[in-house]
């Protein structure tokens, strides 16, 4: 069994390009692109453009399924804490690991171990 995967672009067989072409005359066909890996929408397009046309023709029907946005959401001072860190290994000292708010601009000094911790955070949920 093969583990290629399907680019699922509702017109990828639409595009002209020499990966696509399979078969040879008279029953030369042009085919939905098929990878072991794609690099967009989370693994499943070829490219922006197969993305963009699959989002085109699905994306209302995807977001009344999965639920649509009727409020705005609100990154509030709680809410706002973002882990970043300053990379130093070009001046061969130990990289910098904070909190950043992105509302107030604080920031709070973190552990290698506390950045590297997806459960440890400061927001409030
Ligand atoms: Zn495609």
């Amino acid at each position: 069994m093969s583990n290629l995967k399907l680019c699922q672009g509702t017109r990828c067989h639409t595009y002209f390009t020499k990966d696509r072409v399979k078969g040879t005359a008279p029953n030369k066909t042009n085919q939905t692109r098929r990878s072991s890996k794609f690099y967009y929408g989370d693994g499943n397009f070829c490219s922006t453009q197969c993305q963009n046309d699959w989002l085109n023709d699905f994306a209302d029907k995807a977001i009344n399924h999965f639920g649509r946005l009727t409020e705005p959401k609100h990154l509030t001072e709680e809410t706002a804490w973002v882990k970043d860190y300053n990379y130093n290994g070009y001046r061969n000292l130990p990289d910098e690991h904070y909190y950043h708010n992105k509302i107030t601009r604080e920031k709070r000094p973190l552990t290698e171990q506390q950045y590297n911790d997806s459960n440890y955070t400061l927001n409030e949920r």
